[in-house]
């Protein structure tokens, strides 16, 4: 169906290849889309009013009433939109929290979050279909890596977001009252990981930021990652200030081997030396992802080597108790145990947000809305539930070597 691109971020700027059939417009990064304009014979600013029709939901070039006929034919015979489906569609808190299960038109479903605030509007986006990073508190790890998105599946989400917002109505439902009329802020935190899906990841950077894409300064942009160090360096290169935030979950390499497998191939001192390095590049404060799981990563050593962790980055710290994920044993942490670990925390000198658990009640944890729509629809849940098969009877995990 669609072509398979050039990866964006290597070909920017560059001439697009001579035969592209089946081109998904977003999957075009904004200068993508002006050699696409060059390459037609047209004027550069014809670029800058597609761009402009694409941002606003538009995306069949018939109804682009100021681009000439004649270049409406030719991007209609170039285009083959890649347009999902909403197939499920869940609400929480109060109507502030959308849940959307996009599926596209090869059968793949992903899920976007829509989470509504008075003065702002966060899309949280997926980057792949499944994850292939396997943590074993997360639902979408559990299922297991299905593709990668392409870049314009990826910006298709905002996209969709968007639209939603300008029209007010989400699915088959009106958004609440002085709901923000346009997104505000994207973190790159739905299924998959971003930065094992560069070209995608970084083409959607630049549409957000563009004056004529989304406009979004690169501060409202996050992308969150699993620790892969490569990617840190690739997106500081990009030069662009968005948000890093790392999911560290554990302080000690033989708890975040279990938590973070990937761990294994980039430990806790690696990736605390992309996270220095991508500050010092961007000038950007990083963040620090904590996943809290009930007696497994609650205790008192990991909140102190967590502190010193982040105060030698300066880095912000945001504790999110567990969103309990069908299959998985390990609990989220009582509250007790969350108010002490964080007031350790911070006592470290760490600042610290708690998370609120946005969508509880919309299957909101990464992966899960996918895996009730799956069950629901009759398939079953991968049996396997990796390294969370290897809590003993007390619920602490068992890690390597320790005999269990
Ligand atoms: N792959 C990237 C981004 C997507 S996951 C990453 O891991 O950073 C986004 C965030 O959701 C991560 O911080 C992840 O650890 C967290 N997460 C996954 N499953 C969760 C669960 N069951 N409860 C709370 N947070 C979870
Ligand atoms: Fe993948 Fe992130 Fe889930 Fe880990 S937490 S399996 S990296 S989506």
């Amino acid at each position: 169906m669609s072509a398979v691109l050039p990866p964006s971020d290597d070909t920017a700027g560059q001439p697009l290849p001579a035969a592209i059939g089946g081109l998904d417009p977003y999957a075009l990064d904004p200068a993508g889309l002006e050699a696409l304009v060059a390459e037609l014979g047209e004027p550069r600013y014809r670029a800058d009013q597609l761009r402009g029709w694409l941002v606003r939901g538009v995306d069949d070039p018939q109804e682009m009433t100021d681009l000439p006929t004649r270049l409406r034919d030719r991007l209609a015979a170039r285009f083959a939109p890649t347009r999902p489906e909403l197939v499920a569609h869940t609400v929480a808190d109060d109507g502030h929290t959308h849940k959307l299960l996009l599926r596209f038109p090869d059968g793949e479903a992903i899920e976007t979050v829509l989470m509504l605030y008075p003065d702002r509007a966060t899309v949280c986006i997926s980057t792949q279909a499944g994850c292939a990073m396997g943590c074993p508190f997360c639902a979408t790890g559990q299922a297991g890596f299905r593709r990668q998105l392409t870049a314009g599946e990826v910006v298709r989400q905002v996209v969709v977001a968007d639209a939603a917002l300008r029209s007010g109505v989400i699915g088959e439902q009106d958004l609440p009252d002085g709901a923000p009329t346009r997104v505000t802020n994207v973190v790159f935190m739905g299924m998959g990981e971003p930065l094992a899906n560069l070209p995608a990841t970084l083409a959607t950077v630049r549409w957000l930021h563009d004056p004529d894409g989304f406009n979004l300064s690169a501060r409202a942009i996050t992308v969150s990652t699993v620790g892969l160090v490569p990617g840190i360096t690739r997106l500081a290169e990009l030069g662009l200030p968005v948000t890093l935030a790392v999911s560290l979950h554990a302080a000690t390499d033989a708890l975040r081997d279990d938590l973070v497998p990937v761990n294994r191939q980039h430990p806790l001192a690696e990736v605390e030396e992309a996270m220095a390095s991508y500050r010092r590049t961007t000038n950007r404060r990083v963040s620090i992802e904590w996943c809290l799981i009930g007696d497994v990563n609650d205790d008192e050593e990991q909140a102190d080597r967590l502190g010193a962790f982040a105060r030698r980055l300066r880095a912000h710290v945001n504790v999110i108790p567990m969103n309990p994920t069908p299959g998985v044993r390990w609990k989220e942490p009582t509250p007790a145990r969350v108010r002490s670990f964080v007031d350790r925390l911070e006592r470290r000198g760490a600042t610290v947000t708690l998370r609120d658990t946005r969508g509880r009640d919309a299957d909101a944890a990464c992966g899960q809305l996918l895996a009730s729509y799956t069950l629901g629809a009759g398939s079953r849940l991968p049996a396997s539930v990796g390294a969370a098969d290897r809590i003993d009877a007390t619920g602490r995990v068992a890690l390597p070597g320790a005999g269990s």
